[in-house]
């Protein structure tokens, strides 16, 4: 099913990213068990991400190709354009679509760490979907931020940028993680102001110690609100800390599902346990 038919129609939609894991020599074998347990909630898809500068462009096309063969639950690859030409791209976004593919999420990545400059044939990730949209017919999903991506001068450039990627061709927006429900419903006010209409799915992330959610929070830009932060100095670390995190995260989804978000869209850190903890306990109806 299509992103255009997933969201928007009513229902509350989830949906989980996975990542190719590094570890056992890249074996999947772990991670397809995990997500037939998440298979239980019925997703309506499973996002794989691929890794920017190519670090990933054979183990994300190998586990979406074993999800679309093993699974219920279609896979919706992830593709970041960075240091891509337009060749293997066009190659690449065909095969999908020959696979019985039928949505992509559309990046333009980070360039590489090594101080390269990004050598592909796309600077962004607007130039990216209007490619895939001339080129196939898959639905394409784009990356949002709610507070904004961290290369942008201001909230006003970000919601531009959005806006670009819509009127490119994509038909729904993935947040990025946030903690502070506020940032998500002022994205919604401020994008809807800029006439952005597309469904919008916001990016959960269960916090699991402040170390790692300073880890995360420094890579993405995402801010840390003091009532999370008051949380994990009461509940440093263990399985108090992963309690009070699923806690909070359940909060926060019960908050989102009753004030306007299209579905949620777990970070599942390639882990069952935290995230069906929280879906059970939600009203998805
Ligand atoms: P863009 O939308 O192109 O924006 C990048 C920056 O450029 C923004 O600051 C924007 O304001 C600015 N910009 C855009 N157009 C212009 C223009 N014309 N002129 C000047 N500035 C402009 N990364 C991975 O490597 N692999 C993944 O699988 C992956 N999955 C993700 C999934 C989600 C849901 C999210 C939210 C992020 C994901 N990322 C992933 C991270 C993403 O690649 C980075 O955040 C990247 O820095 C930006 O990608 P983008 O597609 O949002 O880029």
């Amino acid at each position: 099913m299509k992103l255009n038919d997933i969201y928007g129609k009513g229902g509350k939609p989830v949906s989980f990213e996975v990542f190719p894991p590094k570890s056992n020599d890249g074996n999947t074998d772990g991670l397809i068990e995990t997500l037939r347990e998440l298979e239980e909630f019925g997703p309506a898809l499973i996002s794989v991400t691929y890794g920017a500068g190519g670090s990933s462009r054979a183990s994300s096309p190998a586990l979406v190709k074993r999800i679309r063969s093993e699974l219920k639950t279609p896979p919706m690859p992830h593709f970041t354009c960075v240091c891509s030409s337009r060749d293997f791209i066009g190659q690449y976004i065909r095969s999908l679509e020959d696979d019985g593919i039928e949505n992509i999420l559309a990046l333009r990545g980070d360039p590489p760490q090594d101080g390269r400059p990004n050598e592909g044939d796309f600077r962004y990730a607007d130039e990216l979907t209007r490619f895939i949209r001339e080129n196939t017919d898959l639905a394409i999903g784009t990356a949002g931020y709610p507070e904004g991506h961290k290369e942008a001068k201001s909230l006003d450039e970000d919601t531009e940028c959005l806006k670009r990627k819509i009127e490119a061709g994509a038909c729904a927006v993935f947040t990025q993680l946030f903690f502070d429900n506020e940032k998500f419903f002022e994205y919604l006010e401020r994008t809807a102001r800029a006439g952005i209409s597309v469904p919008m799915i916001p990016g959960m992330l269960p916090p699991k110690s402040l170390s790692q959610i300073r880890r995360m929070t420094e890579m993405c830009g995402a801010s840390i609100p003091k009532k999370l932060e008051n949380l994990f100095e009461k509940y440093p670390s263990g399985e108090d800390a992963e309690k009070a995190g699923t806690e909070y995260c359940l909060e926060q989804c019960s908050e989102l599902l009753e004030n306007g978000a299209a579905g949620l869209h777990f970070y599942t850190m390639n882990q069952s346990n935290t995230v069906s903890k929280i879906i059970r306990n939600l009203n998805l109806k």
